[in-house]
């Protein structure tokens, strides 16, 4: 029987159904994982996407996309092919795709993260027969500290900053590591300006899910407007692409802390030209990487997207797991425009 799945030029595609998952070049029927750029791109006739991830979406790419949409955990059928989304931590709206076609079943895990961090909809493992999984962080070296161990660090560095007179900056990305942010934040005497792509975001996902409110801080977008002088006991958040840029220069004095995976090893923080680094991922680990494929019980493993090849390596010799890399086109670290 033909694979559910084949690596073409354009990404995953699915012949059966005539779908692409996460395509890489303009196709007629996408159907997208999450709102990461790297994963969604412009361009597709149609997208099929969870139904968090839609105004998303259409933020980045223009209300003029054409999207249907899908909760977890319901069946749709495209020429015969059954497809659901399962819940896969990464961002809101991030899901996993099941396939399932004449008993056969693949599931497609996008980017993931094993650990609840209370406010996206936690990570569900599907058992399948064949399991695409994401490997950014497949090396042994990545093991993320708990999330409260990092809370709290980051509190400590947020007062520590202001006792200094200095603004604290945090940087992070607009859809995830923001939103997670400000939940691991929001009980904290501050005040919260958002650089306008944040804001922007934060807006989009409070319209469409007004019940997530209470999960946030009362925030401000920070617009050119903004007079340092008015940033008193205040918390900032920028995107990596805006850490680099004059506009920076104005919130003089002020201190700079970058949130991601890759602050785990030393030397990023430093090329990145951050004053503190906060390894907070919305990645699995590496153990999060193989308890996640442990738990699909899949016969057969693709690794894709990062660290493949040390991570297939080890499923093979230490799991006795079939697992090879997956010849996709490289996707690119989490982009942002
Ligand atoms: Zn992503
Ligand atoms: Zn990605």
């Amino acid at each position: 029987m033909q694979p559910l799945l084949l690596a073409t030029e354009n990404g995953l595609y699915c012949p059966q159904g005539d779908f692409y998952i996460d395509p890489i070049k303009p196709v007629k029927r996408a159907v997208i994982t999450h709102a990461h750029s790297d994963h969604a791109r412009a361009g597709h006739a149609f997208y099929l996407c969870q139904t968090d991830t839609a105004p998303l979406l259409k933020l980045r790419l223009g209300d003029q996309i054409h999207t249907e949409t899908l909760d977890y955990g319901v069946k749709t059928y495209i020429q015969g092919v059954e497809l659901n989304f399962f819940p896969a931590g990464h961002v809101i709206g991030s899901a996993q795709i099941r396939l399932a076609y004449r008993g056969q079943t693949w599931v497609v895990s996008g980017d993931y993260k094993v650990v609840d961090d209370g406010i996206t909809p936690a990570f569900e493992p599907v058992r399948c027969h064949v399991f695409i999984t994401e490997s950014t962080f497949g090396l042994p070296i990545y093991r993320w500290a708990v999330q409260s161990v990092l809370q709290s660090r980051i509190q400590q560095w947020i007062w520590q900053t202001l006792a200094q007179q200095q603004l604290p900056i945090l940087v992070g990305y607009s859809l995830g590591k923001a939103q997670r942010l400000l939940y691991l934040l929001k009980d904290e005497t501050l005040n919260f300006w958002l650089h306008p792509s944040i804001y922007h975001i934060h807006q989009t996902l409070l319209q469409h899910r007004p019940e997530l409110q209470p999960y946030f801080p009362f925030v401000q977008p920070l617009n050119p407007d903004v007079k340092r002088a008015e940033l008193q006991q205040s918390l900032i958040l920028i995107p990596p692409a805006a850490l680099e840029t004059k506009a920076l220069d104005r919130l003089q004095p002020y201190a700079t802390g970058y949130c991601s995976g890759w602050m785990q090893v030393h030397g990023q923080a430093r090329q990145r030209k951050t004053d503190a680094a906060f390894p907070l991922s919305d990645h699995a680990d590496w153990p999060g990487l193989i308890s996640a494929v442990e738990a699909t019980g899949a016969e057969k493993v693709w690794v894709t997207h990062g660290f493949t090849h040390s991570l297939a390596r080890y499923l093979r010799e230490e799991k006795k797991l079939d697992a090879d890399v997956w010849g996709l086109p490289a996707f690119e670290d989490e982009t942002e425009e």
